[in-house]
């Protein structure tokens, strides 16, 4: 029974790639220098999985900084202003792409389906010539070679990398990117033919948007594309590998009945129906990749279960042609347990990242071919029985809460529009009010006070003054600045979300787990692994003191549920929804107690809502609802006149807007500045939106500081489609990646423009 791994985090267990990507960009070190780090991190992974006993190892699954970005080089598809002239692509070209140089920006850089992984959006229109000009495929193939491993080639196959591209500037909107495919085949042919010669006997196509909805359009152009290749495939296995979701029934069908393809990989973790189509057909003589092992998680596999599944489909396929694999790349976990000193290990036998989960698909396969390792099964087995039974896992009350929540929509009594007139006679604001999103610069000095208080180097006593002057200087600030309502800067947060989960029971931390978000930038999520509660209140010590040094409303400033749950590793042993629930009600008490600490507007961020919205649309509206529904939770129990805000970093609302209506929150502010037109499209619509909201007025993520002029300028194009009493003026996001030369006068000029306004109402 073979084994097969559909990729590998790149980054290395220690971020090895990160910091010589990042002293080769900073022109500490050479090109040699960052060329070797690949090399040994390639190798190193390549024995891990060949010792491992994985028959099929990934190759060209490395990248300097993204896979899509690779086929891009590989097609020669570079934009024409980053001045390339032919030749292979080299640093100098890629990284401009990537990174933008001093002359120009990067390319644009979007999520990967629903992961917290970015790719690099390739630009293509009619006049593209496409050419072959990235031979890494071929190359890292080579490399594995020459020290004795044989790999399967990893591509980013011809139908999803179109779907995945944006029509170029200058190229209308309408513009058919499926119409390429004559054009960039040729080359894909190239590339396959090279292989070829070089030895390889497989090679793997991701196609990933074939998970998504269903589209004839789409399905006949990948029909076509698969056809027009057989010719070059010929004498090559080739596996098409899909992953993140169910395949599609139709898909399915068209998939399954190409020709010229030996084998289909399928995310059966996520793809539960995809198993049901498997058992009801499978076309005989065909390679069945089993992704069993969760490609997008942490958790150690449930063994025993995944053999049985795993047996069932050996009855359908045939056991020469079962290969047991992982649902997707393992780029989106983290990637050695045993670099974890500080887990506990009950807690960490219930882990498995990247290195693990390789040893897990090897010991499924083993075992389904009769040598089962019989102590690796009973560990693994014990693991699962002591998660299910653990007392750090369950937590009888927080379960009776949450399932207590049943039966209520949980939606404050008054409407809006009433406990907005309830709230402006104790806040007496003026029109177009002011405010920030949260953080304040965060310095040098404040981060060294922060690691110092964490390593026991400073005192509690001395910690709590620094982080109580930071406050005051920021409060003190904010007044002479002249804003309405202040916030407290943030500078006892790390992370928005690590400063929460850390103050939570059932949330555990690690030293190492980081996952590439995108080039050199890793996260690490917390790991949620058990009910989850909040033992004492988490911010009201600080929003208290910083209410106190102002008459000015200051706000509370939370991170809500569901921004909580989409930035973890999450349980799954029970619904996604039931987490977010028991994360609502501990946010909720919080909400309660800043409320009796005095604190009168509350801010609960749900920057990440809109990320969670599952891929296929069938599934959005469940989705939304539940995640709607938590974010109500939170603050259906404060009095008509505490003001409650939310801020989402998100741009792209338009389509969700009917579910932001439904949070009822009182105020919210957008990511914006970057889409005016966009956002504002909705309300010319016709949407009716009667809370307030404050559509950012400036991209907080430029250093560049926007004029009076120009601010006012935008507020009052927002004041074109919204009433004047209640919008909000504020900035894009938070302040924390700003320095405080830029932060001081682009607040000033933001506050002289909502100044300027108010006069001209
Ligand atoms: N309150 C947070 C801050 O200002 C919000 C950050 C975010 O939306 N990503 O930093
Ligand atoms: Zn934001």
């Amino acid at each position: 029974m073979a084994s097969h791994i559909v990729g590998y985090p790149r980054m290395g267990p220690k971020r090895e790639l990160k910091f010589a990507l990042e002293s080769f960009w900073d022109g500490k070190s050479g090109a040699h220098d960052l060329e070797k780090v690949a090399k040994d991190l390639k190798a190193a992974i390549w024995k891990q999985m060949a010792d491992a006993g994985i028959k099929y190892i990934p190759s060209n699954t490395f990248s300097y900084y993204d896979q899509v970005l690779d086929t891009t080089a590989m097609l020669g598809a570079v934009p024409p202003r980053y001045g390339w002239n032919g030749g292979e692509i080299g640093f100098d070209t890629y990284f401009s792409m990537a990174r933008g140089n001093a002359s120009l920006p990067a390319m644009e850089m979007t999520k990967w389906f629903d992961t917290n992984y970015h790719y690099i959006v390739p630009e293509l229109g009619p006049d593209v010539k496409f050419s072959y000009a990235s031979h890494k495929a071929v190359t890292e193939y080579k490399e594995a070679k020459a020290l004795g491993v044989e790999t399967v080639p990893v591509i980013v196959g011809p139908v999803s990398y179109l779907l995945l591209s944006k029509p170029a500037k200058g190229v209308e909107k309408s513009f058919n990117l499926l119409s390429l495919l004559g054009k960039i085949i040729p080359v894909y042919k190239e590339v396959v033919t090279e292989l070829k010669a070089a030895g390889a006997t497989w090679v793997q196509f991701d196609e990933p948007t074939l998970v998504l909805d269903q589209d004839s359009h789409k399905l006949q152009a990948f029909a076509e594309a698969y056809t027009e290749l057989e010719s070059a495939l010929s004498g090559l296995n080739v596996v098409i590998e899909t992953y993140f979701a169910d395949v599609p029934a139709e898909t399915y069908k068209t998939l399954t009945s190409l020709k010229g393809i030996s084998g289909f990989g399928f995310d059966l973790v996520r793809g539960t129906k995809t198993l049901d189509l498997i058992k009801s057909s499978f076309p005989s003589g065909k390679y069945l990749f089993a992704g069993v092992v969760d490609g997008r998680n942490i958790w150690a596999n449930d063994l025993a279960t995944s053999l049985t599944t795993l047996h069932s489909l050996e009855s359908i396929v045939g056991k020469d042609k079962l290969v047991v694999s992982t649902s997707c790349s393992l780029l989106h976990t983290s990637v050695d347990l045993a670099n974890e000193t500080k887990l506990d290990s009950e807690i960490k036998s219930w882990f498995a990242f990247a290195a693990q989960k390789v040893v897990e698909v090897n010991a499924l396969a083993t075992a389904l071919s009769g040598h089962k390792e019989e102590a690796f099964f009973d560990a693994n087995a014990a693991a699962q029985d002591s998660r299910k039974s653990s007392p750090r896992v369950n937590n009888e009350a927080v379960q009776k809460a949450a399932a207590a929540l049943k039966g209520s929509e949980h939606r404050r009594a008054t409407p809006v529009s009433a406990r907005l007139d309830a709230q402006q006679k104790k806040l007496n604001l003026p029109i177009l009010p002011t405010t920030t999103i949260g953080s304040f610069p965060q310095t040098m000095d404040l981060r060294r006070v922060r690691r110092e208080y964490k390593a026991k180097k400073i005192s509690q006593e001395d910690y709590v003054k620094a982080i109580k002057e930071e406050i005051s200087k920021v409060v003190k600030l904010q007044e002479d600045l002249d804003i309405d309502v202040l916030v407290h800067g943030e500078p006892e947060r790390n992370d928005m979300v690590e400063y929460f989960g850390e103050q939570m029971e059932g949330i555990a931390f690690t030293v190492n787990g980081w996952v590439q978000s995108y080039g050199s930038r890793c996260v690490k999520p917390p790991i949620i692994y058990g009910d989850v509660s909040r033992p004492k209140a988490m911010t009201v010590y600080w929003s208290s003191m910083a209410q106190s040094m102002t008459a000015r409303p200051m706000k509370g400033m939370l991170t809500g549920p569901v921004t909580i749950l989409n930035w973890s590793f999450v349980r799954v042993d029970q619904p996604r929804s039931e987490t977010c629930y028991q994360i609502a009600l501990a946010i909720k008490d919080e909400v309660e107690d800043l409320e009796k600490g005095g604190i009168q507007v509350i801010q609960i961020d749900e920057a990440a809502l809109r990320e969670g919205l599952p891929l296929r649309k069938s599934e959005q509206a469940h989705y939304l609802d539940w995640a709607v529904h938590s974010f109500r939770i939170t603050n259906c129990g404060v009095k008509d006149t505490t003001q409650i805000h939310t801020h989402m970093c998100y741009s792209n609302f338009n389509d969700i807007i009917h579910s932001i209506i439904d949070m009822d929150a009182d105020v919210i502010t957008i990511e914006n500045s970057r889409s005016d037109e966009k956002l504002l499209s909705v309300f010319r619509e016709g949407v009716k939106y009667g809370a307030g909201i404050g559509p950012g007025v400036y991209d907080i993520h430029s250093p560049r500081i926007p004029t009076t002029d120009e601010i006012a300028d935008r507020v009052n194009k927002m004041l074109a489609v919204l009433e004047t009493n209640i919008l909000w003026v504020n900035p894009d996001c938070g302040l924390k990646t700003r320095k405080y030369s830029e932060v001081v006068p682009a607040l000033t000029n933001m506050v002289s423009a909502a100044k300027l306004l108010r006069t001209q109402l």
